[in-house]
């Protein structure tokens, strides 16, 4: 077992470092309050070789390992947060499941654009019904000719005003064993009888398995960029703590401040080791649904623990927007909410312990009075 970068690892650390603060760094603050996709960081990190690092080379990724594009999340976060959120999209996002899943022809179309920075597809899963309970979405796809007709809506896709393609999840037929998903082209996101091409079917029905252990990818992503954050936040307060004088004493003088560090750094410290685990252990496979559960629940709490802690360390300079410490903070708490909440996580958690399977839902009158 060995708990450090192998040399290679570490070289490439090294380069994306080097990268991130000589291309990214200096416009950190504007990019992160600027809303819009950052299709100029997204084809410098393609040209960097950082789209597509877990995707294979016969695709025109970088036939690289999830562990590699974490690293990437990790050192581009380091130094401009936002430019992280091109790391997710060209590594971990829909792009992944759809790299894992699209037929040749599909690929053909659109990844050249997707790994060059050029366009971004966004996920439509979360429905107004449908949230936590994601399998109880309404939208439908059904055959009509050499198409299929789309009903339903969407809500709350990152990126969807950028985005030209959409991985939408969409039922085919009742139940768990009905739900598969296509891609639509850039349209509204409130779907009537919005007609998709049959090449455009991504999975059919039965696919929803797949799509999850996709999702397991993305949910890896979503925790390297809480913990990228959350120590983002924490350098900032460091270097803050260790200058800013109160009481004649710089703040790192303070033993409440002190201890405050020490208890971020713990929290760091084991988060980094539950996400490598999950990383590696999948290496360019799927990763574990258990030990991704654990890593994101954990990922996301010290995530926005720390941010939270940094903000309190750098005062009022700290909630102002003239830094991203609070900028980190606020994004930390939305992934606690998206890619499958820390409840949901939990609840997948305790599945694993007990080595059953709960179900969330009511049981049906039959079952009931069993
Ligand atoms: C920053 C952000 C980005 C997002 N990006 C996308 C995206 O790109 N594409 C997309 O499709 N969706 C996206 N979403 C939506 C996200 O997937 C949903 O918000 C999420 O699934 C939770 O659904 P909900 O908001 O409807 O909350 P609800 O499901 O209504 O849950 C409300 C609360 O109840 C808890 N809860 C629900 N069920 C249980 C249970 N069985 N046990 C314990 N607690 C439970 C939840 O954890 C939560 O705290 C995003 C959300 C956020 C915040």
């Amino acid at each position: 077992m060995h708990f450090a970068f192998t040399e290679e690892q570490q070289a490439f650390a090294d380069s994306v470092r080097r990268f991130a603060q000589g291309r990214l760094e200096q416009d950190a603050l504007t990019r992160a309050h600027d809303p819009r996709y950052p299709f100029d960081v997204a084809q410098l990190m393609s040209a960097q070789g950082l789209m597509g690092i877990t995707i294979a080379e016969a695709d025109g990724g970088q036939g690289g390992t999830l562990m590699d594009a974490i690293i990437a999340i990790e050192q581009v976060a380091a130094a401009c947060p936002r430019s992280a959120d091109v790391a997710q999209f060209g590594n971990f996002g829909p792009i992944r499941t759809f790299a894992e899943y699209a037929t040749a022809q599909q690929k053909a179309r659109w990844l050249p654009d997707l790994l060059a920075g050029h366009m971004v597809m966004s996920l439509g899963i979360t429905e107004p019904s449908a949230g936590s309970a994601a399998t109880d979405l309404r939208t439908t796809a059904k055959p009509d000719g050499s198409h299929y007709l789309i009903n339903g809506s969407k809500l709350f896709s990152t990126f969807s005003p950028d985005a030209a393609i959409f991985l939408i999840y969409v039922r085919y037929g009742p139940g768990v064993g009905g739900i598969g998903s296509v891609i639509v082209e850039r349209c509204e996101l409130h779907f009537d009888n919005c007609r998709v091409p049959a090449e455009n079917v991504l999975l059919g029905p039965g696919g929803f398995k797949k799509q999850m252990a996709g999702f397991n990818i993305e949910r890896l992503g979503n925790s390297a960029r809480s913990l990228a954050f959350g120590r983002y936040a924490f350098e900032k307060a460091r270097a803050h703590a260790a200058t800013r004088e109160q009481f004649g004493r710089p703040l790192c003088e303070f033993q409440g401040l002190q201890w405050k560090f020490a208890e971020m750094a713990i929290k760091l410290e084991g988060a980094q080791l539950l996400l490598y685990r999950a990383a590696t252990n999948a290496d360019r496979g799927m990763p574990s649904a258990y030990e991704t559960a654990v890593a994101k629940a954990t990922c996301n709490q010290v995530g926005f623990e720390v941010a939270s802690d940094a903000v309190q360390v750098m005062g009022a300079t700290g909630y102002s927007q003239e830094n991203l410490s609070e900028w980190c903070m606020r994004r930390c708490r939305g992934w606690m909410i998206a890619g499958g909440s820390i409840e949901i996580m939990k609840n997948r958690i305790a599945e694993h312990i007990f080595d059953r399977r709960f179900d969330q839902r009511r049981p049906k009158p039959a079952e009931a009075a069993e």
